[in-house]
């Protein structure tokens, strides 16, 4: 374990729920359908978040129940057989129907497992229907998807093969690439949860080694464990040297020669430090401030201070899962700050005290920090883009640059109207 200080607060906390990770999910996988038994606030979130689909047959819908005058349990159970079955009629071809609870105490009495047990009976695998919270009481953003992908893990077919197993939503491309590499380095079967059709579920067993590709994954690493499969320690594959030791934790589960694993993938971290060239120069000696929200922060501060060579002030992180995040804990320098949990008003006078070079935080407390002549990210964006792998390590540097960039022009011009 690195010298990283571990500490922990709680308090008032400022981040998206776990509905929001529906937006994501919901373009993975084409076929599947999310259907959130919520309120109009949750409705709200998810189309302002996912704002892009109105455009085309939206895959996610919002079953309203907490503004209704409800009489009883009996009624709501109702009112969602009546929405799940209209759904239905107009979009036979929906194979998994994913139940998404919400906050509304309407909905917390609901037990969504046996509502999704009824509706299975009645459907009889014509559509599959799941359940999971996205509540923002029970979750944060990113944990959404691990509900989502924890509820796929009994339906997984299982197998004794050696296979390789990515967990965790990529883009698609990046996933193509990533799965090229692991073929040249001799690992022949590789599949990925979650699939890119929810039907198309890859298999599990005690040959099956996991690779984690995003680190909010505790439940399904945890159900995968349960169904045989090994979950391999490794940092996470955001940055080139991140993404290097990912790859080499898998060839080395699967005994394959480190000179072959550094001779295929030396010619891409030569190329991705090239491109990284003009962004160091840029991020290098940078304070940069992370407040909790996405659980990828530890990885991030990590490919900051280790390839663009950022000081690290504080790293926030709403949950800290010490087992899955080992790894990157160890190769954060000595002293970092690592704050589990929020009391944002705390953070934020922090914050405003060492005046750092750029936070990174969600959307509700970006304009505030930039009003306030802070340089700020959010970290939604870190979510929703391509960032994985050797060759994404320049577009993520790139990420971090671009606001120190507009502050810069900002300040310039600033200075020159006065
Ligand atoms: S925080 Fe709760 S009420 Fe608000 S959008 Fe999320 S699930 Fe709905």
């Amino acid at each position: 374990m690195s010298g990283a200080t571990l500490l922990k607060e709680s308090g008032p906390r400022e981040v998206f729920c776990g509905l929001t990770s529906i937006v994501w999910l919901h373009r993975r996988m084409p076929d599947a359908f999310f259907l959130v038994v919520g309120s109009r606030t949750c409705a709200h979130l998810i189309q302002s978040a996912a704002g892009v689909m109105i455009f085309a047959e939206p895959r996610f819908g919002t079953a309203i129940l907490g503004e209704r005058d409800l009489a009883g349990l009996a009624d709501a159970h109702e009112e969602l057989d009546r929405v799940v079955n209209d759904l239905l009629a107009r979009r036979p071809e929906i194979r998994t129907l994913f139940l998404v609870g919400s906050c509304p105490s309407e909905v917390i009495k609901l037990d969504l497992a046996r509502v999704a047990e009824r509706l299975n009976g009645e459907l009889q695998g014509r559509t599959r229907v799941l359940n999971y919270s996205g509540s923002g009481i029970e979750t944060t953003f990113t944990q959404g998807e691990d509900g989502a992908l924890n509820a796929l893990v009994p339906l997984m077919p299982a197998s004794q093969e050696d296979q390789l197993l990515l967990v965790g939503t990529l883009a698609n491309a990046v996933e193509d690439r990533l799965k090229t590499l692991f073929n040249r380095i001799g690992i022949s079967k590789v599949d990925s949860l979650p699939p890119r059709q929810s039907n198309d579920l890859p298999s599990v067993g005690p040959g099956t080694r996991v690779l984690l590709t995003q680190p909010y994954l505790t439940d399904t690493a945890r159900s995968l464990k349960a169904r045989g499969a090994e979950i391999l320690q490794a940092p996470f594959p955001l940055g080139a040297e991140g993404s290097r030791r990912w790859m080499n934790a898998a060839a080395k589960s699967f005994d394959i020669n480190s000179n072959l694993v550094e001779a295929t993938l030396e010619p891409l971290m030569a190329r991705a430090r090239m491109a990284l060239k003009p962004y160091i120069e840029q991020l290098k000696g940078k304070r940069v401030f992370l407040l909790p929200e996405s659980q990828l922060e530890l990885p991030l501060a990590r490919f900051l201070h280790e390839e663009c060579g950022v000081e690290l002030l504080e790293v926030g992180t709403p949950y800290l899962n010490r087992e899955i995040m080992k790894a990157e804990l160890e190769l954060l320098p000595e002293n970092t700050r690592v704050m589990e949990g929020q009391h944002v008003e705390k953070q934020l006078d922090r914050v405003r005290e060492q005046r750092p070079d750029l936070v990174v935080c969600g959307m509700g407390l970006a304009n505030p920090l930039e009003a306030e002549g802070i340089a700020t990210k959010w970290s939604i964006e870190l979510v929703f883009s391509p960032i994985h792998g050797i060759d994404q390590a320049a577009d993520l540097a790139e990420l971090f640059s671009r606001p120190l960039h507009r502050r810069e022009l900002l300040n310039k011009n600033l200075l020159t109207s006065v």
